[in-house]
């Protein structure tokens, strides 16, 4: 994994859980009815879990077997390129964020080939994210950076840029066999 932070404490993960989102009270660190440490609200009981994000990454080639990268105009990672990739949205499945994103992203309809790997890998925003990657056929559409990327285009794999992530080095390396920078 790459530069995995230490986590020392559970509590550590929780440093941040200061108020109930359910009802503003202050929220307490203590152990659950399975012994692990929470941040609970001792007013209404509301339990607040931390996960791994759960975010998509899609690799597409074009007939050209060139790879679509978008160059990312946010953080974490701005003006670095990646495939088009995205948090996972409460009302849509894996796949369907995937479509989504790489209609947001770079203006191209895409379709599910198939599923490559998941990642679990290092955020500076949320700490751990859980990566899931598909291969996806370009099926359409004009190619366009969207509105949260700075540009996208198509790279020879031969000549690919430094990539922003871990998860999307692993992905492309185990679709393509490239070691990418
Ligand atoms: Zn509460």
């Amino acid at each position: 994994m790459d530069f995995m932070i230490e986590v020392k404490t559970v509590k550590d993960l929780y440093h941040n859980a200061n108020y109930c989102q359910s009802c503003g009270s202050r929220m307490e660190i203590k152990h659950d009815r399975e012994d692990k440490l929470r941040a609970i609200c001792p007013a209404c009981g509301f339990i607040l879990y931390k996960n791994p994000i759960p975010a998509v990454a899609i690799l597409a080639l074009n007939e050209n077997n060139e790879i679509l990268l978008v160059k990312r105009l946010y953080e974490p990672r701005a003006g670095m390129w990646a495939l088009p990739s995205g948090y996972i949205e409460i009302d849509k499945s894996p796949q369907e964020n995937a479509i989504a994103e790489m209609k947001e992203e770079t203006g191209l309809d895409g379709a599910i080939d198939h599923f490559i790997d998941w990642y679990y890998g290092y955020s500076p925003i949320y700490l751990r994210t859980l990566s899931i990657g598909f291969r996806m056929i370009i099926k359409g559409g004009k190619l366009e950076a969207g509105d949260d990327a700075e540009d996208a285009r198509f790279f020879p794999l031969n000549s690919l840029p430094p990539l922003a992530f871990a998860a999307h080095k692993h992905f492309v390396k185990l679709e393509t066999g490239i070691d990418s920078p």
